[in-house]
């Protein structure tokens, strides 16, 4: 199952989008595209030209040089900005709290949507998570699916998931991060997180992690099944 598939994950922050999107490429033997690192890296050029995330023209500016890449060849993909991997620096605090205003910016998410369908194009086949990959980028896709929970639930799994990886979290801070980024990504203008119409629901709150990842999988190999017998 490997031959033009694009499958779509959509949701907030903290619904297991990035894992799920991995594994579920993993299996399906295809590359998964994690689109909210490309709007990491941005913020991150933007920390570094000490350019303010608010100011539309000066961080649509940045993306006339150097653009956000991914080195494919690893199973979990970097995130290169020229030969520099920034996959860890991205989820920096002060890279997070930076990435939804530089994400409203029409002029970046129509920079960085160019750059998504290009690596479809390249790749055929792939799985892609993010905000907006359902409902704009990829209004087409095989299969699109909206992952959703509750806030404290969301809050409560990264704030696991930043102490797994050895970063301070607070349960507080982390809660009001999250809902101030749902904010801002949810009233934006331009390609807001929304539930795509016609996208398959799943509410991830009482489900694990390999039960989210099976369901998706069964319902992408139903489809497949339908549109093959078409
Ligand atoms: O998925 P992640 O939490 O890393 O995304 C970081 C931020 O990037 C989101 O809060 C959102 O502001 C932005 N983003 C976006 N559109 C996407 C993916 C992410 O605006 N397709």
């Amino acid at each position: 199952m490997n031959s033009g598939l694009v499958v779509t994950i959509d949701g907030p922050a903290g619904t297991g989008k990035s894992t799920v999107a991995r594994l579920l490429a993993q299996t399906l033997g295809i590359h998964f595209l994690d689109t909210g690192a490309m709007y990491r890296a941005v913020a991150l050029m933007s920390i570094e030209a000490g350019v303010r995330p608010d100011d539309a023209s000066a961080v649509s500016g940045l993306l006339c040089g150097e653009l956000p890449d991914f080195d494919f060849e690893h199973e979990l993909p970097r995130v290169q900005l020229g030969s520099r991997d920034v996959s860890a620096r991205i989820r920096d605090d002060d890279v997070t709290a930076a990435v939804s205003p530089v994400s409203v910016h029409p002029a970046v998410r129509h920079r960085l949507v160019e750059l998504q369908r290009a690596i479809a194009a390249r790749w055929g086949s792939l799985v892609t998570e993010g905000r907006d990959q359902g409902s704009v980028v990829f209004p087409d896709a095989a299969v699109r699916f909206y992952l959703d929970a509750p806030a404290e639930t969301r809050a409560q799994r990264r704030v696991e998931q930043l102490r797994a990886e050895g970063r301070r979290a607070e349960f507080a801070q982390v809660l009001i991060s999250i809902c101030a980024r749902d904010r801002i990504d949810s009233t934006r203008a331009d390609g807001p997180l929304t539930r795509p119409v016609g996208a398959i629901v799943v509410q991830t709150a009482a489900l694990t992690l390999e039960e989210v990842v099976a369901r998706l999988l069964a319902d992408v190999r139903a489809r497949a099944t339908t549109a093959g017998r078409q």
